[in-house]
């Protein structure tokens, strides 16, 4: 994983893209790499499958939510 300081994750994308844009998605994947709340049974084990779709490892349950995070 290419990874700075400065830009954190968005280091990946190499020199280009500036630097609002960087912001904005190390914003929204640092937000959906963590674990979010499941809706049904309210633990923090829902996991990003897909855009949009999430997996809970506690209910086992699969749903439709944000493509990048659960509210
Ligand atoms: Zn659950």
């Amino acid at each position: 994983m290419v990874r700075t300081k400065k830009v954190k994750a968005s280091g990946k994308f190499g020199a280009g893209y500036g630097t609002n844009v960087r912001a904005k998605f190390v914003a929204v994947e640092s937000k959906q790499r963590k674990k979010q709340k499941c809706p049904f049974c309210s633990n923090l084990t829902a996991k990003r499958k897909y855009a949009g779709i999430w997996q809970c490892k506690k209910c086992g349950k699969t749903f439709a939510g944000g493509a990048y995070y659960l509210e």
